[in-house]
């Protein structure tokens, strides 16, 4: 098939606002706004393979697993992430099939659950970096790691009851499904992969595969993702057009287009934060000396725009 191949990262704000709750309706709302783009792109002639980010529903859904376990068995964080990249693949399909079919586009839709394998050596777990789930007193803190084995921290050193879990979050090494995924866009499909970053997995002796419980940042896997599938372009939606130097301060500048060496420069000086910007950032750089092609950071609304190379920040060799 002709056309260009993208693979594209949604963020948060594709799926849950800021500002809200977190219902099913809210969710498929936003994830139906998210799903026009996608059909707009898909439409100007472009093959997008999308992945997306769980932080959210995963923390809501840890909520559950520790609220109701007098109940029913706490399910691992492994599992976490596999529920929720059910979840969220299928309000992406259900609602991107619905607006191809309104634009008269007959491609099909469909999720793959994604393992991505880990290396149990990585050094974030001995050090684990994510915060995951709600926040505690510290006495509860402490109290789940007695009991449960979690490590907990301080997040906001200093602010009260700023204890969380962290879970390592361990370098993407390969996707396991990328031959599955491969095939199914060689036959035209609008694939939906490695969401959350993938579920975590090791390699055993005999050739399987075991849940690990971690979590991967989906920008990096995005990376993975578009590498393993030979992808043309590498786009990271989140809610900023463009990536920023002096980010919130007075001389603030925005970027159109920089150099692999220009981005690991600012990068190098902290001008993209460690847990959000600096990732994308990271993965963009990747993906550009990787490829020799351009990757690109900019908001949901703009995708296309961004494409088209009017806007956004775009990443080059
Ligand atoms: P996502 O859910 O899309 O991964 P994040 O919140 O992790 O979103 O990352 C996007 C955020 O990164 C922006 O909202 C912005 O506040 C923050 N950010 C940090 N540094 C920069 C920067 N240098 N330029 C632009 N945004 C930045
Ligand atoms: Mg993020």
């Amino acid at each position: 098939m002709a056309g260009e191949l993208v693979v594209i990262a949604l963020g948060g704000n594709a799926i849950k606002q800021a500002h809200e709750e977190g219902t099913t309706e809210e969710q498929i709302l936003n994830v139906d706004k998210t799903a026009r783009e996608m059909a707009l792109i898909i439409k100007a002639g472009y093959r997008p393979v999308v992945t997306h980010g769980n932080g959210p529903q995963a923390g809501a859904l840890l909520i559950q697993q520790e609220e109701s376990r007098d109940h029913v068995p706490a399910q691992t964080l492994a599992v976490c992430g596999a529920m929720t990249q059910g979840q969220i693949g299928w309000m992406m399909q259900n609602r991107m099939s619905f607006r191809l079919l309104e634009a008269d586009i007959q491609r099909p839709v469909c999720s793959v659950i994604t393992q991505v394998e880990v290396s149990e050596d990585d050094p974030d777990f001995k050090d684990p970096s994510k915060p995951v789930g709600p926040f505690y007193t510290p006495e509860k803190a402490q109290e789940l790691q007695r009991e449960k084995g979690y490590i907990v921290r301080e997040v906001k050193p200093g602010v009260t009851n700023s204890w969380r879990r962290v879970v390592p979050s361990p370098e993407p090494i390969s996707i396991v499904e990328r031959e599955s995924i491969k095939q199914l866009v060689e036959a035209g499909g609008i694939v939906i992969a490695s969401g959350g970053g993938g579920i975590p997995v090791k390699r055993e002796a005999d050739g399987s595969f075991s849940g690990v419980d971690a979590v991967i940042d989906k920008d990096r896997a995005g990376f993975k993702l578009a590498q393993d599938i030979n992808a043309d372009k590498l786009m990271i939606l989140t809610d900023v057009e463009k990536v920023y130097i002096n980010y919130n301060k007075p001389d603030q500048k925005g970027l159109d287009s920089i150099s692999v060496a220009e981005a690991e420069g600012y990068l190098n000086d902290g001008h993209f934060l460690a847990g959000s910007m600096g990732p994308k950032v990271q993965a963009a750089i990747r993906f550009a000396k990787w490829s020799g092609k351009e990757a690109i950071i900019t908001s949901l609304d703009k995708a296309l725009d961004a494409l088209e190379g009017k806007t956004g920040t775009h990443i080059v060799k």
